[in-house]
């Protein structure tokens, strides 16, 4: 009967260097979509500024994660500049299992280990347009030392290195196209039919009874 299955959640993860924009877009697609679950890391850094216990990280020892970790409790996890950081499970799996879609913001090491588990994702990944551009905008935010500013073109070279694992690219030259072009990839993912369960059991199945 029509509405009594809900189509599944699907994954959406999206990795680019430090500086190509990544929570900007990120911002704006939840602005737009604000049923979009988030899943919320768990972090051994220190939260930064305004942030909260529970809602941009859960913030844990490094005693407590390792004690998670090998419990099996993350999907994923990396060590990012020194500090430790991990998908759980679970509260993932209930979320997709309740139709919702879930937005993953996590490095390249962990969008990997994640497509071992959600391998019918939709793996994204932004690009900056140059690599001068990049150094630009790392060093125009001015909240970064000359030294963090050298990691983070040392790690982006690495990261832009593994730009062929993912499904699609994004260039962010310009905010509004590169914002289209995200959504527009998520609303495709949103079609794919292994993911529409809701259509398989209503619109497909009545047509199958019609014999
Ligand atoms: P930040 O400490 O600046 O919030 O994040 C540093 C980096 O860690 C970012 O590239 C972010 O995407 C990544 N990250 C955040 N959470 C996770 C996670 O759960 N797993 C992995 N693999 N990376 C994460």
């Amino acid at each position: 009967m029509a509405g009594t299955v809900s189509r599944l959640g699907q994954v959406l993860v999206v990795c680019a260097p430090s500086g190509t924009g990544k929570s900007t877009l990120i911002a704006k697609l939840r602005e737009e979509f604000p049923n979009f679950g988030f899943s919320v890391s768990y972090t051994t850094r220190a939260p930064r500024g305004e942030e909260r216990d529970g809602q941009e990280y859960h913030f844990v020892s490094r005693d407590h994660f390792v004690a998670m970790r090998s419990r099996g409790e993350f999907c994923e996890w990396a060590e990012v500049h020194g500090n430790l950081y991990g998908t759980a499970t679970a509260p993932v799996t209930e979320m997709l299992g309740k139709g919702m879609d879930v937005l993953f913001d996590i490095d390249v090491q962990g969008a990997k280990q994640l497509k071992k588990t959600f391998y019918k994702g939709t793996f994204i990944f932004l690009l900056p347009p140059s690599r001068e551009e990049l150094t630009r905008r790392l060093t125009g935010r001015g909240t970064d030392s000359e030294e963090s500013i050298a990691k983070r073109l040392a790690n982006a070279k690495g990261e832009i290195g593994e730009a062929r694992f993912f499904d699609y690219w994004i260039v962010n030259d310009n905010l509004e196209r590169a914002y289209q072009e995200f959504r527009a990839v998520y609303m495709a993912g949103a079609c794919k039919p292994e993911l529409r369960t809701d259509v398989e059991e209503t619109i497909l199945k009545e047509w199958e009874d019609d014999e």
